[in-house]
């Protein structure tokens, strides 16, 4: 029994100890554990602080980017708004400028109470090519900005087989005079009234109307040119390069000259075709509109 207990004692103090010692060991690993812990969270701490001061970088920086942003459109916005500003005065400008250098002659409406200067010339002056005259010695002249809508206008009336020849084109006051005068002597004097009057004729010094012929009847003036395919074609395309007819069938301003055609630019020509109008049925304020872009 004794014997018993004391053997057994040493078994009770041996699993004391190992107890004992595996409790110490638990507790310093808990220790380590706890230890580690606190540092892990220390550290998780810090950089959770780290990634908030980044965040907080990143967003200042995102507003700074923004702010920037907008100046940068504010900027181009106004930019463009100035752009515009001098791209309408610029045209303004110009619009000014073609329109100081253009005779408002040119669209002007004439009548027996309105009539050209004698010392008006066209400015300038240029000689039309031989090959479009109908009398080659001619030396026929034009106005310099109608020249070239002259030539492309002829040249297209024959590719499309309705060949024009230029009778006259400008005469000066004086010549003017002399053919009124001319007219006077062979159909006296009240017929040369209505077949010469200032009205027609100031179109012939301004330099930009011309009066046609066909190679066929290259002589004279002839109200049949108002039948042949040639008039039929200037009516349809004249408008395309500025040229209108001037005194119609019928209308209440002149007597009836389909050979006689005014330049009034593109712009102009071509609303009174769309519109079924003669130049002598606007107004003169409607018609002046048109001058600064007479030769665009
Ligand atoms: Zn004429």
């Amino acid at each position: 029994m004794h014997t018993f207990f004391k053997h057994h004692s040493f078994w009770l103090h041996s699993a004391l100890a190992i107890s004992t010692l595996a409790l110490g060991a638990g507790a310093f690993f808990l220790w380590r554990g706890h230890t580690d812990l606190v540092a892990i969270r220390a550290e998780l701490g810090s950089r959770e602080q780290s990634i908030t001061e980044l965040q907080e970088k990143l967003s200042s920086t995102e507003e700074e980017r923004n702010r920037l942003q907008n100046l940068l459109q504010q900027a181009a916005a106004e930019n463009e708004a100035f752009g515009k500003r001098v791209e309408t005065l610029a045209s303004s400008v110009s619009l000014l400028d073609k329109l100081s250098k253009t005779d408002r002659e040119l669209l002007q409406k004439y009548s027996s109470v309105y009539f050209l200067s004698e010392n008006f010339i066209p400015d300038p002056l240029v000689p039309i090519d031989a090959d479009l005259l109908a009398r080659k010695d001619a030396n026929a002249m034009i106005h310099g900005g109608v020249m070239p809508f002259l030539r492309s206008m002829m040249q297209a009336a024959k590719a499309d087989g309705a060949p024009l020849l230029i009778l006259s084109a400008y005469r000066s006051f004086s010549e003017q005079s002399a053919v009124k005068s001319g007219y006077k002597v062979t159909y006296g004097a009240g017929t040369a009234n209505k077949f010469s009057a200032d009205q027609g004729y100031s179109e012939h010094q301004l330099g930009s109307t011309i009066d046609f012929v066909t190679p066929e009847k290259p002589a004279s003036l002839v109200p049949s040119f108002g039948e042949t395919s040639q008039y039929d074609w200037l009516v349809k395309n004249a408008h395309k390069y500025g040229f209108v007819l001037s005194y119609p069938k019928g209308n209440t301003f002149f007597q009836y000259e389909p050979w006689h055609w005014r330049f009034v630019g593109v712009d102009l020509a071509t609303r009174l075709h769309a519109e079924n109008k003669y130049f002598y049925d606007l107004d003169q304020r409607e018609i002046n509109a048109y001058l600064a872009r007479i030769f665009d």
